[in-house]
């Protein structure tokens, strides 16, 4: 019999795999009652504790929806999601303690103590395995033939959804773009804006404490909420200004010829139309508000940098109470000349190579990188990349630490 232990290595790795993961746009989306829903069968089909729904990149597993588990992401290392991933089909754990690939993992030798694993690959058209479903126990359990069909059909509607997301151009329920219609346009708008300098700004909203009202009122209730919100909201919008659904109920909206001072004071007419909101959907009646982040288009930008800019300054606003608007800060970092996203696996190892950690290149530019990797206050100032595939490691000195990433600038050996 093959030793499934030793073939554990490589797939994570596969540049095939990342290239679909990527164009799929999912990785640190916020939550979404489709994949939510996925989780809540997984748990009670199979009855089990944990179910989760999880994307993978080169060093980690992420949940798109987890329930049961207070974590959102592991590093890949030690999961059992990644032998599913390897062996490209359902993995059945009955009992962790028994099994020789699993018997000594730290997650059940102690941590939750996993005794039942089974897992399903999600597969794209094309046979890349981008990520996996689970169910998970703390009891050992016996799972059958029936049981993993209808897992790896659960897996299926987890990939159809998001091909739907990939085909979309627009939200249904909202009426704003999706996401990844979302993206092009402001792509082009962005491009324009920098050829003919003109300005150009972008208001980030997120709803505030909008579980609640999915909790207290019900979930369609939530639902004819957000339709609302966003109709309300497109009211208070110019024309050629465009509105997208990120995620979950959270949104963004582009506004071409428009600078940070003038894009502020939209916000702040949007922040209460919103709050002026009733909704009678029974008894009590309903009000809602949100919180808005505003970041404005800098020499040399890119659309990621602005968006996570207005994301990192609605984050603010939430911190600050919500129900207000919060301005970005221009950024005053180093210009990134030629950045472009990649998604590559990569690893960082110090110490002459006796330390070494996997990790996610997530973009590069001429004379730096932003590396995705689980820990990064663990990696040192000065390290060695080595990217997949490149025969010779870069010399790198730490930039800059963030949750869950790090910036580096390359150095002469
Ligand atoms: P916060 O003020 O921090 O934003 O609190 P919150 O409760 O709004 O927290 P968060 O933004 O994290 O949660 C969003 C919730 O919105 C969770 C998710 O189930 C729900 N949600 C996401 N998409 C939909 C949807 O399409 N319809 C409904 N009804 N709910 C949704
Ligand atoms: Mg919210
Ligand atoms: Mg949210």
């Amino acid at each position: 019999m093959v030793n499934e232990r030793e073939l554990v290595c490589d797939a994570a790795a596969d540049p095939d795999r990342l290239l679909a993961l990527q164009a799929l746009d999912i990785l640190d989306t916020p939550g979404e009652y489709a994949f939510d829903r996925i989780t809540e069968l997984i748990r009670l089909i199979f009855g089990v504790e944990m179910g989760i729904v999880s994307m993978i990149d080169a060093h980690r597993q992420w949940y798109k929806s987890v329930m049961g588990l207070p974590t959102q992401e592991a590093p890949l290392d030690g999961t059992f999601c990644r032998y599913t991933l390897q062996l490209g089909r359902p993995v059945i754990v009955p009992d962790a303690r028994q099994d020789a690939r699993f018997y000594d993992n730290p997650h059940v030798a102690g941590g939750p103590r996993i005794r039942f694993y089974a897992g399903a690959p999600i597969t794209t058209a094309t046979g890349e395995v981008i990520g996996t479903i689970c169910a998970i126990d703390r009891q050992v359990r016996e799972f059958g033939e029936r049981e993993t069909a209808i897992l790896m059909h659960l897996a299926a509607l987890v990939m159809r959804e998001l091909e739907l997301r990939q085909e979309a151009s627009t939200d249904v329920l909202t009426g704003a773009a999706s996401r990844r219609a979302f993206k092009q346009e402001a792509g082009r708008h962005l491009a324009l804006a920098q050829r003919e300098l003109s300005p150009l700004s972008c208001v980030a909203f997120d709803l505030d404490y909008f579980k609640h009202v999915n909790d207290s009122f019900g979930h369609a209730a939530g639902d004819q909420v957000l339709a609302g919100v966003v109709r309300a909201v497109q009211s208070g919008m110019r024309q050629t200004d465009i509105i997208g659904r990120l995620g979950g109920e959270e949104f963004t909206i582009l506004l071409p010829h428009t600078d940070m001072e003038a894009a502020v004071a939209v916000a702040e007419k949007l922040r209460q139309i919103v709050n002026g909101l009733h909704f009678s959907l029974g008894a009590p009646q309903l009000e809602v508000s949100a919180s808005f982040g505003v970041s404005s288009l800098a020499p040399g930008d890119d659309l990621e940098s602005l968006l996570s800019r207005a994301d990192l300054a609605l984050y603010q606003a939430k911190k600050c109470g919500r129900d207000q608007v919060c301005r970005a800060a221009t950024p005053d970092e180093p210009e990134k000349t030629n950045r472009r996203r990649v998604l590559v696996a990569g690893q960082i190892s110090s110490d002459a190579g006796r330390d070494a950690y996997d990790c996610t290149i997530k973009s590069v530019w001429d004379d730096g990188a932003e590396i995705a990797v689980s820990l990064p206050g663990a990696v040192p100032d000065r390290f060695n990349l080595l990217l997949r595939g490149a025969e010779e490691p870069r010399a790198c000195v730490v930039t800059r630490r963030m949750p869950g990433s790090l910036e580096a600038r390359f150095i002469e050996a």
